[in-house]
């Protein structure tokens, strides 16, 4: 199961030739996009490549990672971007580089390094890595590769890679190599403890009442497969907080007993006229959600997974309502038969 060796080398090699990099991640980043980002900025700093870290959108960097020292990152797009080689980083397709067309035609060459399964394949060279835990797993084994040293600042953000995108290593994608990793990131110098409080406990009180307001409004469908909530524009204005306020919601939505889906609706504060944001979160491997999110120009992994849209929360509801159904009739023919059999 080497899984991209080639692909591996061949990004290594792309490192080794080239001289200037643009590293891109999504925009709205999590703890990957970030801890990715920032450990391949300081590989490429002791490498002695000339790099720019480019993060689009305007949206705040989450609070819970403000304590990384990301002030090199930059907002808005050098002026030589096109000439540089891009490396994008934990970004599905193209969009979520925020780069736009016209720059990464332009630009000599684009690395695409992800862990997402439905990733468009957008670069030149594709890493893509379905199995690793997180895009900070496929950035160590390419420091590795390249003989990088992983010093205190390597190790940390690249532990918050791993810690976030397996949910504290408790997610299914939590493999004995992601736990290697971290065991050798904290030999390295990252300090559990401190990532912990710092990304965890850290909560500002008005991010209580925003997900106060949301669990007070959770319902269940399907005879409580499927738990959903909403937050209106109204809830965020109120509570005088950005839309990054509502992430891990959607973590006590899914761990409802018996909730086999989980999705929140969100209406963004700003720009006026934004679509409403959905994320989904399936509990078994069986229901694939990204491929519900797909169906409205979305995407993400099989048990994470978001799309835009401009319906109204109850047509939202209604169509992934219609999906769950599809889906799970589907994965389970039994019960589809059980079912029409009337049993209950
Ligand atoms: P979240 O619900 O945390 O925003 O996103 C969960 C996962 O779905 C992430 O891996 C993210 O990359 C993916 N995702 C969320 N929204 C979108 C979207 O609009 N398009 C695509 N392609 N992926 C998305
Ligand atoms: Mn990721």
């Amino acid at each position: 199961m080497s899984s991209g060796e080639t692909e591996l080398r061949a990004v290594v090699e792309a490192i080794r030739a080239n001289d200037r990099f643009l590293l891109v991640t999504h925009e709205n980043p999590d703890g990957d996009a970030l801890g990715s980002i920032q450990a391949m900025k300081l590989a490429l700093d002791a490498l002695g490549k000339d790099n720019v870290a480019y993060l689009g959108g305007g949206m705040e960097i989450p609070r819970e990672y403000e304590f990384m020292p990301l002030e090199w990152l930059q907002r808005d797009l050098p002026g030589d971007a096109g000439e540089r080689v891009v490396m994008a980083l934990d970004c599905a397709n193209a969009s979520r580089t925020a780069l736009g067309e016209d720059v990464l035609e332009r630009t000599p060459l684009v690395l695409d390094v992800d862990h997402h399964h439905d990733n468009t394949r957008f670069g030149q060279v594709n890493l893509i890595v379905p199995d690793a835990s997180s895009t900070g797993e496929i950035v160590a084994d390419l420091l590795h590769e390249l003989g990088v040293h992983i010093t205190p600042e390597i190790a940390e953000p690249l532990y918050v890679a791993v810690v976030t995108d397996t949910g504290r290593f408790q997610y299914s994608n939590t493999t004995p190599k992601a736990l290697r990793l971290a065991a050798e990131l904290v030999e390295a110098g990252a300090d559990v403890h401190d990532v912990f409080q710092r990304v965890y406990e850290n909560v500002p009180f008005a991010k209580l009442k925003l997900k106060a307001r949301a669990l007070d409004r959770a319902c269940v469908y399907e005879g409580g497969r499927f738990v959903v909530s909403y937050l209106l524009r109204s809830d965020f204005e109120e509570l005088g907080v950005g839309e990054e306020y509502a992430e891990g919601i959607i973590d006590d939505l899914r761990a409802v007993d018996g909730a086999e889906l989980a999705a929140t609706i969100r209406e963004p504060p700003e720009p006026p006229d934004a679509p409403r944001r959905i994320s989904m979160r399936s509990s078994s491997d069986e229901l694939d959600v990204s491929a519900i999110a797909r169906k409205r120009g979305g995407g993400g992994h099989r048990q994470a997974a978001g799309f835009s849209s401009d319906e109204s929360i109850e047509e939202i509801i209604d169509f992934i309502r219609a999906e769950f159904a599809v889906a799970s009739l589907a994965g389970h023919p039994s019960e589809l038969a059980r079912r029409a059999s009337g049993a209950a």
